[in-house]
């Protein structure tokens, strides 16, 4: 589809305002950047441009462009002591992607039987190009999930009682989400038995490196820093 079709899905409550006109459709690297700073602002406390870069896998300048033209589009602010923030308009764009993001997971999986491990890529192409009501009709099929195949939340306002795995105490704990939703993440958190919902024992962690050891079904494993941050936990 050409990109000069595409309309834009927000809202007409949170559409830019008439001086904007020109720029109610955004670019699906726009998109992709608002939706990436929307994680990191739940990630850490100020958002600077090299962790955008990290994060996108592009160069600083690259990232610092996008900035700016996200900062002109009235999507971002970029302030000396806060870093980079998404604007209240920003904010909802980024609330709607990611709903559409999670809904089409839930769909590719729950419909068409593909693997949950690798749904997350073909999601982030086919975001930009659905509108809000076929998101909405995919949501009313799907009987209206409350999460994503991975545990993270439809509503990305809706309370969340998990806390990282680094930061869970010794004994028996339940997988609730996993916020790295790469293929070769995924694929090592299944090979280990670790979903949403799965129930595993900490039993402890190495003085040096905090390697945690973890009892799953009647395996013993032990995991670094990626699966620490990135698996989030309750008290099972
Ligand atoms: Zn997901």
């Amino acid at each position: 589809m050409p990109k000069q079709e595409l309309t834009l899905r927000v809202p007409a409550s949170c559409r830019p305002r008439s001086e904007d006109q020109k720029q109610r459709a955004f670019s699906e690297s726009v998109e992709e950047y608002v939706e990436g700073i929307f994680r990191l602002q739940k990630e850490v406390d100020s958002v600077s441009t090299g962790e955008i870069a990290t994060y996108m896998q592009v160069s600083a300048g690259s990232a610092s462009t996008m900035v700016k033209k996200l900062a002109e589009m009235g999507l971002a602010e970029h302030s000396p002591y806060q870093g980079i923030r998404l604007t209240e308009f920003g904010e909802k764009v980024a609330k709607q992607l990611t709903r559409a993001h999670r809904i089409l997971e839930r769909f590719l999986v729950d419909e068409l039987d593909l693997p949950w491990d690798d749904v997350h890529e073909l999601a982030c192409k086919l975001e930009h190009y659905l509108s809000e009501d076929v998101i909405d009709k995919m949501d009313t099929k799907l009987g209206h999930p409350t999460t994503c195949p991975h545990g993270n939340p439809v509503d990305p306002d809706a309370p969340d009682p998990s806390f990282r795995l680094q930061a869970a105490p010794v004994g028996k704990l339940k997988v609730f989400r996993i916020s790295d939703e790469r293929v070769e993440f995924l694929r090592r958190l299944d090979d280990l038995g670790l979903r949403p919902g799965s129930e595993f024992e900490a039993t402890g962690s190495t003085p040096v490196d905090k390697l945690i050891h973890l009892k799953i079904g009647d395996q013993t494993h032990t995991v670094g820093n990626e699966i620490a941050r990135h698996l989030w936990v309750v008290l099972a």
